[in-house]
């Protein structure tokens, strides 16, 4: 059974006034590009091609935000990291990320890494966006690319970079490692009181 019922795409918003009310409990999904967030998304809510639409040309440097019910909400960021997108990002970016960031109902931030690589400096950059009492949880994707101890490995470095600041899991979107573990984790942050 679905954990998350009636996922339903919002709106993909290219400016702070085209959010939807800050009303309920949303979590932001970013990452790299490539890194699996779109098959992370699928994954954890449970609905193939939810974050396909998150894809589609124009849509891309959007943020696009989806409904799973109850007033919950999931927020899909636009992919970074490319040198081709980097200017854009530049200006588009802080006062979207910017105007997520001081909403009420934002609980938290999802940072999704390809496992193999590990956090870099893109995803540093994203973590001065996160406020106190804002939660912050990285998904290691593609964990099935690794073995055993480099698995360990990168959940050992995830912790040392993250230092406090939040917590990390090995996730993989195609053997179902850590998806139950992510979504306990998301419903614990969309539930509680904020
Ligand atoms: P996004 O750009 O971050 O949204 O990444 P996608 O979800 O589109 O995935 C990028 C590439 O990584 C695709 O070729 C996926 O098939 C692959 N991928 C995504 N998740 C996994 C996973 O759990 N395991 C493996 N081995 N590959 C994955």
């Amino acid at each position: 059974m679905s954990r998350f019922q009636d996922v339903q795409f919002l709106i993909s918003a290219a400016a702070p006034e085209q959010f939807p009310a800050d009303a309920g409990a949303e979590v932001a999904f970013a990452g790299r590009s490539n890194a699996g967030k779109s098959s992370a998304i699928n994954a954890i809510a449970q609905r193939q091609g939810l974050a396909r639409t998150s894809k589609t040309p124009g849509r891309t440097r959007l943020l696009n935000f989806f409904a799973l019910g109850s007033g919950w909400r999931l927020v899909d960021l636009p992919g970074y990291g490319y040198a081709s997108g980097a200017a854009a990002e530049r200006k588009t970016w802080p006062a979207l990320i910017e105007a997520l960031g001081e909403r009420e109902s934002l609980r938290g931030w999802f940072v999704i890494v390809d496992a193999r690589r590990g956090l870099t400096e893109g995803d540093e950059r994203l973590f001065e966006w996160v406020r106190p009492g804002q939660r912050l949880h990285v998904l290691l994707a593609k964990a099935d690319k690794l073995n055993r101890s480099e698995a360990s490995a990168a959940l050992r470095q995830a912790a040392t970079t993250l230092a406090g600041r939040g917590t990390a899991q090995l996730f993989s979107a195609h053997s179902g490692t850590g998806v139950h573990e992510a979504q306990e984790t998301l419903s614990a942050w969309l539930g509680s009181g904020g």
